[in-house]
């Protein structure tokens, strides 16, 4: 049953015309016609309403049918940390979940048994697995700076600073302690904690007011934070400090298909335009570093927080416990120094 057929059944269960429907949502009936023609769907808002009403919830409304579909990926985010923690050859922070095997075995391959002394971590926002598999020909310069994909399934709520928090300490959102879009200072060990107690020198390259920017402060690292000027202002600082070459671990966060995508949609001109840009950002860097840090073991990775989904034929969204949402995929390469 496709979404539309659904609302269908559970309003005629009830007993309610598509007026009568409507009015309950303050909304028209047509708005309701065009969700049961499957010709737009209902906004995260009206879904939370229509599941008050129905007395069902969100995933039986969205459909068991679309899980079928796509099932969701089998490993868990939070084995990054642990992997990330190994390629460095550093403890990992204290409640970080075991480490991804095809990652580690990769570190292992490529870096010859040896450690990376240097890892670059480039976090867009919200490209989902689904993206990354339909628009596949965007990604083939990021692909070319990677040699190995982990799909991934996020964790719950599918927003930034909770699957963010699970990346970079390991641990589930109830142990790192955010668990909704909210953004207090993560107190829990994570991977800077580890990478600072080996004496390690990280470097966060965010915009100011991203939730990125405020989860991980108050420890003893460099944050570049920029109010104005958005991704560009993020990017020439990120080559300014990867030139410099004096910082173990840098992240660098990159949110426009985010912002873009919850606007005009995941699969908009305008969102697509924003996809390309974080691809050939990701290929910018690689080549940065490949001709600037010959004599580092580098670690990269293309890493986003979660994925995303359309709603209302115009916007986008994420946040829900949807293969849509849940499903990533992270791609990494290695850089080995050369000997000399
Ligand atoms: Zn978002």
């Amino acid at each position: 049953m496709t979404v539309g057929e659904k609302i269908q059944k559970y309003r005629k269960d009830l007993g309610l015309s598509q007026e009568e429907l409507g009015q309950k949502l303050l909304l028209s009936r047509q708005t309701v016609s065009l969700w049961e023609k499957d010709q737009t769907a209902p906004t995260l808002d009206n879904l939370m309403r229509l599941k008050e009403i129905f007395g069902v919830s969100i995933d039986e409304i969205l459909g068991v049918d679309n899980k079928t579909e796509m099932a969701k990926n089998k490993n868990s985010l939070d084995s990054i940390c642990a992997s990330l923690a190994y390629a460095m050859g550093i403890d990992p922070p204290k409640h970080a979940a075991p480490k991804n095997f095809e990652l580690t075995n990769y570190i292992d391959k490529v870096f010859d048994g040896k450690k990376a002394d240097r890892i670059v971590m480039y976090n867009p926002d919200a490209i989902a697995q689904w993206i990354y598999q339909k628009y596949s020909h965007f990604f083939d310069d990021t692909k070319e700076h990677a040699e190995i994909e982990i799909p991934l399934a996020t964790v719950m709520p599918s927003v930034t600073p909770v699957c963010f928090g699970t990346m970079y300490t390991g641990a589930q959102p109830e142990v790192h302690g955010i668990q909704k879009y909210e953004k207090p200072v993560i107190t829990i060990d994570t991977l800077f904690d580890a990478l600072i107690r080996a004496g390690k020198k990280c470097a966060l390259i965010t915009y100011g007011k991203c939730s990125l920017s405020r989860i991980f402060l108050e420890r003893d690292m460099d944050y570049y934070h920029f109010n104005e000027g958005g991704i560009t202002a993020v990017n020439a600082k990120a080559a300014e400090v990867i030139l410099r070459d004096e910082h173990d671990f840098i992240l660098i966060y990159n949110g426009n298909y985010d912002s873009v995508m919850h606007k005009m949609g995941p699969e908009s001109v305008e969102a697509l335009s924003e996809l390309r840009t974080n691809c050939h950002v990701f290929s910018w860097i690689s080549e940065l570093i490949k001709n600037n840090w010959q004599h580092h073991n580098t670690l990269v990775g293309f890493a986003m927080d979660h994925g995303c989904h359309e709603i209302d034929g115009g916007c986008g969204s994420h946040g829900l416990d949807m293969a849509e949402d849940i499903n990533i995929v992270h791609l990494y390469k290695g850089y080995p120094g050369k000997e000399d």
